[in-house]
C-alpha cells in the first residue's frame, strides 16, 4: 500500500480552492470549519490510489463516513479477488471428475488393447 503523507497547508487550502469549497462527495453542501471536514482518498490508497494532492478532495465529515464504508467494502472485495485468483481461496463444489476410462489398459496406435505395464 502507498504510504501516507502530509502535505504542506497551502496544498490543502489549494483543494479547497479548486472545490471552491463545496464537498466533493457530490451532495453540494458548503464545507464549513465549525461542521468538520476531511480530504479523502478519491481512489482508496489500498485500491492503488496514489497520495499526491490531485488525489485528495475535501469532504464532510459525515459524508466521508459514507465513501470509507463504500471504500471499505471495495477493498474487502479486491482482498477475496486476489486471493482468488492465487489460489488461495477453497474451490468449491468438486474438484474435476476421475478419468471416465480404465487407466490400467492402454490402446496402443494399432488399436489393440492391452494391460498396463504387461508390454
Ligand atoms: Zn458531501
Amino acid at each position: 500500500m502507498t504510504r501516507r503523507r502530509k502535505f504542506h497547508r497551502r496544498v490543502y487550502l489549494g483543494i479547497l480552492r479548486r472545490q471552491r469549497l463545496i464537498c466533493a462527495c457530490g451532495c453540494g453542501v458548503k464545507l464549513i470549519r465549525a461542521e468538520g471536514y476531511q480530504f479523502d482518498h478519491h481512489t482508496a490508497l489500498a485500491l492503488g490510489g496514489a497520495d499526491t494532492p490531485d488525489n485528495l478532495r475535501a469532504v464532510r465529515v459525515p459524508c466521508h463516513k459514507e465513501i470509507s464504508a463504500v471504500d471499505i467494502r471495495m477493498v474487502r472485495k479486491a482482498a477475496r479477488q486476489r486471493k482468488a485468483w492465487l489460489g488461495e481461496k477453497k474451490r468449491r463444489g468438486h474438484a474435476l471428475p476421475s478419468r471416465p476410462f480404465d487407466t490400467r489398459l492402454r490402446r496402443k496406435f494399432d488399436g489393440t488393447v492391452e494391460a498396463r505395464g504387461s508390454a
